[in-house]
Order: C-alpha cells, then structure tokens, then sequence
C-alpha cells in the first residue's frame, strides 16, 4: 500500500514540477465560490502579482485592460456557464502598470451531475505575437496607402484616380480631344448600412464597383473608388453623348443587379444617382475644377430626386 501512496506522492510531485516549470500560467478556479484554488508561482515573474494575491475571479477580471474587461469577462461567464471550452485574448495588468497580452485558454469541469464544477486553465504570454500582429497591421496600412488599388472592392482607388486623371488632363489638352467625367453616388446608402449591416454595406460596395468596371469597357477607360460609395469613371477621348451612354449602361446594370433596399425612400432596389461632365481642357481651368463641375451636376440628381443622371457640357 505504501508503496502505491509514494507512487501517487512521487506522480503529484512530478505533475506540480512540470506545470510549475512550464512556460504556461495554470490556474483552476471553483465555480461556486469563484475562487481561485490554484495558480501557479509563474504568474508573479509575469505580471509582478504575488501568487496569493490572486484570491478570486474579481482579482483577474480587475487585474485587465479596461477596454478588454467587460467583453472577456461576459465572453468567459457565458462561456462556461453553457459548459463550453474557450479562449480569450486581453491585456493584463502588470504591478508597475504595464500590459502584457495574454491568451487564457480555459477547460470547463463538470461534476458527476453534470453541473459546472471548476474552470481550469492556461495562461499564454503572447505579447510577442501581438507586437508581430500590430506590426502586420502597420505595414499593410502603408502598403495600402502607397497601393493604387483599393482594398475592399479591387477596383482603382482615388490615388490612381488622380494621377491617370492628370495624365488624361495634359494629353486631352495637347489633342484638343474632349474628356468625359462620370461621377456616381449610390443612394440611401447610409440606411442601406444601418438596415443590413456593415459587411453586407462592403458586399453591395464591391459587387457595385465590380460592375461598374465592366460598364467601362475601352482599354483607357478608369474606373475607381472615389470615397465611400461614390465612383469616378474617366473616359479619354469621349463625347457627351457618348458619355451619357456610358453612364446609361451603368445605371442599367446596377440597376439589373437587383440589390434590395428595403429603407431606400425612393425604390424597394438598391439606385444610384449619377453626375456626367464633358469637356475639352482649356489652360485655364484646372483639373480639380471639372471633378468640382461634375460633382455638382450629381448633386443636382440627387436635388431632383435621386435615381437620376445629369449630364452636361461644361
Ligand atoms: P444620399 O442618397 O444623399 O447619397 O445619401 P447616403 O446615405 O447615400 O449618403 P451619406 O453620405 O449620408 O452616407 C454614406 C454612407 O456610406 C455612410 C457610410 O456609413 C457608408 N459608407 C462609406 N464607406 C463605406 C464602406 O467602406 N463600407 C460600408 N459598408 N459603408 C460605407
Ligand atoms: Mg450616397
Ligand atoms: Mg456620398
């Protein structure tokens, strides 16, 4: 028999040396009292916590990034009260006031009834990975910013815009050619977001702009993402009337797409009202001037009612 109790002693010792020695911060917490039963010493050289001054639940959710707290905390509780395993990301207060990013990963214990008995855990430092995830994130940005496409649908982005705008500008003017500007902004679209949601806002803005792209279809032609959910389309060396055709072919296929708005004030489908503007560059005028005009050409669309084109020469 003794021999089996110095078995047991000798398996505790090693389980308590391995996870005392592990990198990984075990805890287990009773479910009824939301005391801590066990933490282990590894977490007084992470955070600077002593390991008995972690006494309850109150001690960890306290002991965490205000921004993160209420979140984690409901996330947990409602976790393990449906007895579900999870993980949960959040900052962590150190005692010189400092974070650490920590990933607890959590075991929910039943007992014998099948009623939560205690939570068990593991504490993972990964401020590491964090500083590697902001750095990602960081880096996109500037690769975003320095890009020529946007992000979301694809399509050119208002940088690329500017620059082929200035090109067509210079070049119209030397050929004497006219150039045409189409400007389109869809309608309603804030209640379209508010109605369906954000993610559902970025499916109608790509699938918008995707159609878009093939309305335009001669190789000089640049479609792209001006702001929000408004386009530009330039078209080289095109006519009013052509143009106007253009912008037609636009509000035909959008319109085909069949996109329901069910808060537009003006149609149960997603609409668009559209600005088109030709001219035939003169030194004087500026390139921001005609983008200027034919804003307001779709201003006026939206003045008479929306779901409409202006066009004019200007
Ligand atoms: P109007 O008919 O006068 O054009 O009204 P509107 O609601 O379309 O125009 P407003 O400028 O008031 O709102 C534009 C909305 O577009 C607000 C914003 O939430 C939404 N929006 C802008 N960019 C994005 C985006 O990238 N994704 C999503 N989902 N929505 C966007
Ligand atoms: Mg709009
Ligand atoms: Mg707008």
């Amino acid at each position: 028999m003794s021999e089996l109790r110095d078995e047991l002693n000798n398996d505790n010792a090693v389980y308590k040396t391995l996870l005392e020695s592990t990198k990984a911060i075990p805890w287990k917490i009773d479910w009824v009292s939301m005391k801590f039963t066990y933490i282990g010493p590894q977490i007084a050289s992470l955070l600077g916590w002593s390991q008995d001054s972690w006494v309850s639940a109150e001690d960890w959710a306290m002991r965490m990034h205000p921004e993160d707290r209420e979140y984690v905390v409901n996330f947990c509780i409602s976790q393990s009260k449906a007895g579900v395993d999870h993980e949960a990301d959040y900052r962590a207060l150190t005692k010189d006031n400092g974070y650490v990013w920590i990933r607890d990963v959590v075991h929910v214990v039943r007992n014998e009834e099948g009623e939560v008995d205690s939570l068990i855990g593991f504490m993972f430092d990964i401020s590491e990975r964090k500083i590697t995830e902001e750095k990602l994130i960081n880096l996109q940005k500037e690769l975003e910013a320095l890009s020529f496409k946007d992000g979301l649908t694809g399509i050119a982005n208002r940088r690329m815009f500017d620059l082929r705008l200035n090109n067509e500008w210079a070049s119209a003017r030397r050929s004497n050619q006219p150039l045409s500007l189409i400007v389109l902004d869809i309608d309603f679209f804030k209640q379209y977001n508010d109605h369906y949601g954000h993610v559902q806002g970025d499916k109608c803005l790509t699938s918008v702009a995707q159609t878009l792209n093939l309305a335009a279809a001669r190789p000089k032609d640049i479609v792209a993402r001006y702001g929000g959910e408004e386009f530009v389309i330039l078209l080289p060396e095109t006519d009013q009337s052509a143009a106007l055709k253009v912008a037609e072919r636009c509000d035909n296929l959008i319109r085909k797409l069949k996109i329901p708005h069910e808060k537009s004030e003006i149609s149960p489908l997603l609409t668009v009202s559209i600005g088109v503007g030709t001219i035939t560059p003169s030194t004087e005028m500026a390139a921001e001037n005609f983008i200027q005009a034919v804003d307001k050409l779709l201003y006026a669309a939206k003045q008479k009612g929306r779901n409409r084109i202006e066009s004019g020469k200007l």
